[in-house]
Parts: C-alpha cells; structure tokens; sequence
C-alpha cells in the first residue's frame, strides 16, 4: 500500500514537473493562461529512462555487459608490459602509452575523446611518420584523430577496430602554424577530398600534396595498409605507375576527409593476430575498383524492415588476456591536455 502511494506522489509529482517546464517554454502569456484540468497530450511525462547499469557488478553480469562500456570507462592505461592482443576490431591494449596531444610537427584532435593511447610502436610511428609527411607535403604538420582508448577495447562509438593499439586516423588537412586550442580542436570540421557523387576527387580540395602523404605512409615498412575513400584510390592508381606501396593502399567506406594507418603487429605482442599481408596485387584493376562505385555501395536500397541492431561485443568475444588487462591497476600518467 504505501509503494502505491509512493508512486503515485511520484508520478503527480512528475507531472507537474512536466506541466512547469511546458509552461515556461511558453513564456508568460501561457504560464498566466487560466489553469486546465486535464492536461494535453504533450504534456504528459514520459517514462523514467532505465537506470544505467552499474559497471561494479557481480562477475556474470560484467561478462553480459558490452565490453565497450568497460573500456570506455577506464581512463588510465593498466600497468604492466605493453602488448597489443587480438584482433584490430576484437581486442585490447595492455600498457598503454600516450601519444602527446601537441609535438613538434603534430598536433591531437578531439582530445576530449581521450583517445591518443596505443601501443609504444604506434607512437614511434607517429613521431617518425610526422616529419616525413611534413617535408613530403610542404605542410608545417599533421592533424591526428583517433588512435585507441587507454586499454583499447571495443569503442562506444566511432570505430569497429581500433582496439589494440595499432590503429591510427590522420586528417587530410595541413596543421595549422599555431597551437589550437582544445575547443578548436573539438569543433575544426574536416576537409573532404571526394565530390558530391563520391565517383571523383573534388578539385577545390584535392592536391598533389595529398598523393605525397598517402604514399609516405605506406611506404613505411611497419605499415600494413593505409585506409582511404575508393575515389582517392582510384586517383592514386591513375597518377602512380605501379609502385610496391600502392598495394598497401586499400578503399574503404568514408575515409574522405582522413586516412587510416594500421601497424603490422609489434614484435613484444605474441597474441597480436595478423591480418593477412596485402599479396602483390596493386588492387588497380577495373574490377576491384568498380564495386566501389557501384549502387550497391553508393545507393544501397533503403531497408523495409528496421535493420536489426548487430550483436554488442562482450568480454566473452575478446581474448581472455583483456579481462586481465581491465581488471589490471591503473599506471599513472600525467598527460599534458593541450591548452
Ligand atoms: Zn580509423
């Protein structure tokens, strides 16, 4: 009896909670309207959303939970050696390391992700690869985005791989000469390189400069592909006369406006899981490059039925070592955030 009158308080509670903010949005004029006994539709409250899970449950629950809101929630690295394990999009990242959000020929984007974390090779990378790109492109510098979250992990959103440390998004613009601050680098749109019928390159944005960058980054040798949009491949195919790099080069969905760096798996990481080497093919031909433009990648039939959400990946769908890597003490960092 009293949790019946308990709800019911709370929910006339709510409703006049919810007649108030309706009212104010009004303004005045409503709010000295004369009162209503029934209330319209609108007004109505809508059902307390379900309470977020607790992260801190028994060891059963925490095995069903999306292993992504267990990654997510860990802002440190774990303690202990550095190894990427699993797959790029099934694993994680022990011994995280950040990559610094401002260098000297480097700046961080969207710092507020907290996503500058990979494995110790994938910092080397960018700290080698960043002044090479310079000099290739005449650029005062690189704008990078997403490397892996401090333990890597599945992501909550923005990315199906980037869980063990080896993956890494470049920006298609030139840094700035000047430091940008965390809001500009939180807000700064990005650059697309491919026109409107995502068939060709779009001249205002596209350089020579951009064939230079691409190329610099595949031609390292710890690189195992380079990510971009089907047009810029294409367009690399058409200037470039069938160098060894351009096999590493590989069309994908988006990557208009950045290029995405995948790292061969590191020496130290024994169960990182390699993805099969690009073959000899420069994935040029008419034929590979067709499927990309064809309607059922640029205008795919619109679904009749709801498409079904796709399954969430569990701790049970990693490698066991990522349990040890979540439950693993945090190693303290203190990382310098920008300005
Ligand atoms: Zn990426």
């Amino acid at each position: 009896m009293f949790m019946r009158i308990a709800v019911l308080f709370g929910l006339s509670f709510l409703f006049v909670a919810g007649s108030i903010a309706v009212d104010e949005r009004f303004g005045v004029a409503q709010a000295q309207a004369p009162a209503r006994t029934t209330p319209p539709a609108a007004t109505t409250p809508a059902p307390l959303p379900p309470e977020k899970p607790a992260i801190a449950e028994t060891k059963d629950k925490k095995e069903s939970l999306p292993a992504k809101l267990l990654f997510a929630a860990k802002q440190l690295p774990s303690l202990g050696k550095a190894m990427a394990i699993g797959y790029y999009p099934r694993g994680c990242l022990s011994g995280g390391v950040p990559l610094p959000v401002t260098g000297p020929t480097w700046q961080v984007m969207r710092v507020s992700r907290n996503r500058n974390w990979g494995h110790p090779s994938l910092i080397r990378f960018l700290e080698k690869f960043s002044p090479l790109a310079a000099k290739a492109t005449g650029w005062k510098g690189i704008l990078i985005g997403d490397l892996s979250q401090p333990r890597g992990g599945p992501l909550p959103y923005g990315h199906t791989s980037h869980q063990s440390g080896l993956d890494v998004d470049i920006w298609f613009m030139p840094m700035p000469a000047r430091v940008l601050s965390n809001d500009e680098r939180d807000k700064l749109a990005f650059v697309n390189l491919v026109a409107e019928d995502w068939k060709q390159l779009d001249p205002k944005t596209w350089t020579p400069q951009h064939v230079n960058f691409i190329k610099t980054a595949a031609e390292q040798p710890e690189v195992e592909r380079v990510l971009v949009n089907a047009a810029i491949k294409q367009e690399l195919c058409r200037v470039e006369k069938k160098p060894a790099w351009l096999a590493k080069v590989r069309p994908w969905y988006g990557h208009h406006d950045h290029i995405h760096v995948r790292l061969k798996c590191p020496a130290d990481s024994p169960i990182c899981r390699a993805q099969p080497p690009v073959g000899g093919e420069d994935g040029c031909d008419k034929k590979a490059l067709e499927f990309w433009f064809s309607d059922r990648v640029l205008n795919p039939p619109k679904p009749t039925t709801p498409a079904k959400p796709p399954r969430q990946i569990t701790m049970a769908d990693l490698p066991p070592a990522c349990k040890d890597v979540l439950a693993a003490p945090a190693r303290q960092v203190n990382q310098a955030r920008g300005n």
